[in-house]
Order: C-alpha cells, then sequence, then structure tokens
C-alpha cells in the first residue's frame, strides 16, 4: 500500500506536468481501489480490550486463555498483561516465540534483530512473501500488531554486538524500572543463532540481575535445546561455554562460503513452544520451570538437567552475583522456613466441592455406628408396609447346645432300650 501510494504521488507530480484526461481516470481507480483495501484491513483489526474476560462467548479473543483459572491450572491469567519481556533475534525462534506470546497476550514485547526478511527465511513460520525487504523487527511488530492490538510492541532493528547496539539494548532494557529493580523487563529470551551475540545477551543479564531463557537449534536442523539462567544461582553461558567460545576462535572464520546451516519449521516451532511455555510457567507461576530442556527429533530424547554455577566463571558480573548469592543464602533460607510455616498454619480444610446440588454426603469408613444412620432410614417405612427379613438388632441368637449331662441321658435311655430288646 505504503509503495503504491507513493506511486500515485509520483504520478500526481508528473500530471502537474502535462495535464491528461486518461491518467486522472486511471488514478481515479486506483484511489478506490486503495480504499476499499483500506476499509477491509480497518474492519479485520479489533480495537483494544480493556479488561479480560472470561465470557465464552465467540468475539471473546481471551476465553480460552481465561479458562486456564477454571481449569484450576493458573491462579490469575490477566496479569500476563503486567509482564514485558524482550526477545532477541527475531528469526526462525524467536518470531514464533512472540507470536506465541502475543496471542496470550502478554503486557509489553521487546523484539531486536538486525537482519531484513529474506525469500530464504520462507522455509521457516510466522514471515509472508509479501515481507521480504523488511526488517524483521518492522515486519514482526506489522503482522504482531494486527493479531493482538492489546499488546505493546517496541522495534529495535539493531546489532547488539556493536558497541552502539549494546547501549542501546541495555537502555532499553533499564527503561521503566520500578520498584527497586535494575531493569524494566520481566524475562529476556535469547533466540540468536550464534555465541557472539549469546555471550552479550549474557553479559547484559548479569550486569543487570535479569533472569533470561536462552534458546538454540542445532546447525543439522534435528535438535535443540532450552535454557533457564539466574544470574547468580544457575551457571551462566560463559561458566560452561561452548568449544567454540572457550577456544577464543571466530566462529565466522568457520563458516564456508556457498555452506549454510540447515532449518526445519518443525524443529523451530518444538523449540519455540517449549521456550514460551517454559516463559508461560515461569511467568504465571504454575507447573515446574525447566532448567534445562534438550529435544533430540531424531529420538524423541528430552533430556534435562541443572547446572550449578561455575566458581571460576570467565565473566567478571557472573562471579559478583555468585557472590551475593552465597550472602544471601541465611536470608533466603529463613524466608523460606517462615514461608513453610505460614504455609502449614494457614492449611485449614476447606469443603471440596462448595455446591452440593444433590446433597451426596460421604460416611467415614471409620464411623463406628455407621447402622444408626441406616437405622433411621429404614425404620421409616411407609404405611401398610412391614419387613420380611428380621431386623439386625431383632437377630436372635440360636439356642445354646443341650449341656452334656443331657446327652449322658439319652444314652442312658438308649441302653435301657436296647437292654429291653436284648431280653425279650
Ligand atoms: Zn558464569
Amino acid at each position: 500500500m505504503e509503495e503504491e501510494l507513493r506511486a500515485l504521488l509520483r504520478d500526481l507530480d508528473a500530471l502537474k506536468q502535462r495535464p491528461d484526461p486518461a491518467s486522472i481516470d486511471r488514478m481515479r481507480d486506483r484511489v478506490v481501489g486503495m480504499t476499499s483495501m483500506a476499509s477491509v484491513a480497518a474492519a479485520s483489526t479489533r480495537s483494544k480490550i480493556k479488561d479480560m474476560s472470561a465470557e465464552v462467548v465467540d468475539s471473546n479473543p481471551y476465553s480460552r486463555l481465561m479458562a486456564l483459572q477454571r481449569m484450576g491450572i493458573v491462579e490469575n491469567y490477566e496479569r500476563i498483561r503486567d509482564y514485558s519481556v524482550a526477545i532477541v533475534g527475531i528469526g526462525g525462534v524467536g518470531s514464533v516465540a512472540a507470536e506465541m506470546l502475543t496471542r496470550c497476550g502478554i503486557g509489553r514485547l521487546l523484539l531486536y534483530d538486525y537482519d531484513t526478511v529474506e525469500l530464504a527465511n520462507m522455509n521457516r513460520l510466522f514471515f509472508r512473501p509479501d515481507q521480504v525487504g523488511m526488517t524483521k523487527t518492522d515486519a514482526a511488530v506489522q503482522t504482531l500488531s494486527e493479531i493482538n492490538p492489546d499488546v505493546l510492541l517496541e522495534s529495535y532493528s539493531l546489532n547488539i554486538t556493536t558497541v552502539k547496539g549494546f547501549e542501546t539494548f541495555l537502555g532499553s532494557l533499564k527503561a521503566r524500572s520500578s520498584h527497586g529493580r535494575a531493569t524494566g523487563v520481566d524475562l529476556v529470551l535469547s533466540c540468536v543463532d550464534n555465541y557472539e551475540a549469546r555471550m552479550v545477551v549474557n553479559q547484559a543479564c548479569n550486569e543487570l540481575h535479569q533472569t533470561w531463557m536462552e534458546s538454540g537449534v542445532s546447525e543439522d536442523a534435528v535438535s535443540g535445546h532450552i535454557q533457564l539462567l539466574i544470574p547468580g544461582e544457575t551457571a551462566c553461558f560463559a561458566c560452561a561455554p561452548p568449544l567454540v567460545v572457550a577456544s577464543g576462535v571466530d566462529e565466522r572464520t568457520l563458516k564456508r562460503d556457498g555452506v549454510c546451516a540447515a532449518s526445519l519449521p518443525t524443529t523451530m516451532g518444538v523449540v519455540a513452544g517449549l521456550l514460551v511455555q517454559n516463559t508461560l510457567k515461569y511467568l504465571l507461576k504454575f507447573g515446574q520451570v525447566s532448567p534445562y530442556l534438550g529435544y533430540n527429533s531424531l529420538k524423541d530424547y528430552f533430556p534435562t538437567m541443572e547446572m550449578r554455577p561455575n566458581p571460576q566463571c570467565s565473566n567478571p558480573a557472573c562471579l559478583e552475583r555468585q557472590k551475593e548469592y552465597m550472602q544471601s543464602k541465611p536470608a533466603r533460607d529463613a524466608a523460606a522456613k517462615a514461608k513453610m510455616e505460614a504455609e502449614a498454619s494457614a492449611a485449614i480444610e476447606y469443603p471440596v466441592h462448595i455446591d452440593n446440588e444433590w446433597n451426596i454426603s460421604v460416611v467415614d469408613d471409620n464411623d463406628t455406628a455407621p447402622s444408626s444412620i441406616l437405622r433411621t432410614a429404614a425404620d421409616s417405612l411407609p404405611e401398610g408396609l412391614v419387613r420380611e427379613l428380621p431386623h439386625e438388632d431383632s437377630y436372635v441368637e440360636p439356642p445354646a447346645p443341650a449341656s452334656s449331662g443331657a446327652i449322658d441321658d439319652d444314652l442312658e435311655e438308649l441302653q435301657r432300650q436296647l437292654d429291653a430288646l436284648n431280653s425279650s
């Protein structure tokens, strides 16, 4: 549309030089066409929604998400609107992660990438052929703002590995910081495709005490991983660096001309799904947040593990965070103990089901007098009916067996009869 408008402007200027009635008619048709396209676009984008509603109607974009509360998975789904997430690298994983978070109704998304959309990206999800040539961040903002206009989107078309890019990156993370926090974002997601950029994200997050998640897909496109990094508490990216980083080799020298990494929309989609699932669990506090989750698609194997920080880490900011974490251990232990005690004292038993439409009650098996309950119901027989079977209480003990004395008397009588027979 933008290009079409520019062309129209050029034609108008040309018209000033040389009036041409046929050209005016053609221009009129083009304006009519663009007007109808604009009205279609305006009708398909919805206006902002102030509060997330749980109402189950087809026009509510949040009904399925708010149902997570009703299902008892998430305590307060609407809190997602309070969170800001920064995504570094809007490629095969980052763009899909951004779309998922946008559809989930995240409050604010900060997008970082220096690249432009190319036809070679079309084997992956998200970007469209008509976006070729646009910067990835602008193309992402275009699509995401149409999908969910409630999400605040910030586009940063820059390279974080340059000095200027790094400063802007740090500044944007620090903006809107409040409540004693060093940054204004709740989580940084690294979706980059090289170690240099990962080390830069690692540096920024270690400096800013910023929790982040790292993701990666292998060059042969059949495996990937996600990892949670909390400065000082878990291993940082430099604590256990890949061989390329540890050996100090410039990874760009490893790339051969005419050879590129393979990529599959499936593996990238799976890794983006795992990354955003872990993000939702972390932000909305449900389930177990994975410290590391691998994915090997050839064997459908998902290894998990925990990585402790390395006391000999090469990153000074990481060592600083490790020291702070160790020093705060007594305070953390005390807080954990107080929390456990508070939970134990607050553990009051509530009825499992508040509604009891059918007045169903459960009888305790250990109840010593269940018969009393049964009897109350059984005693009230309708008029005219009598019981055929004895009531359990009217059970009569069978007569006691005859005493041994009686048996002796019978034997004596039998003997007398036999004697009489023999004598006759
Ligand atoms: Zn480290």
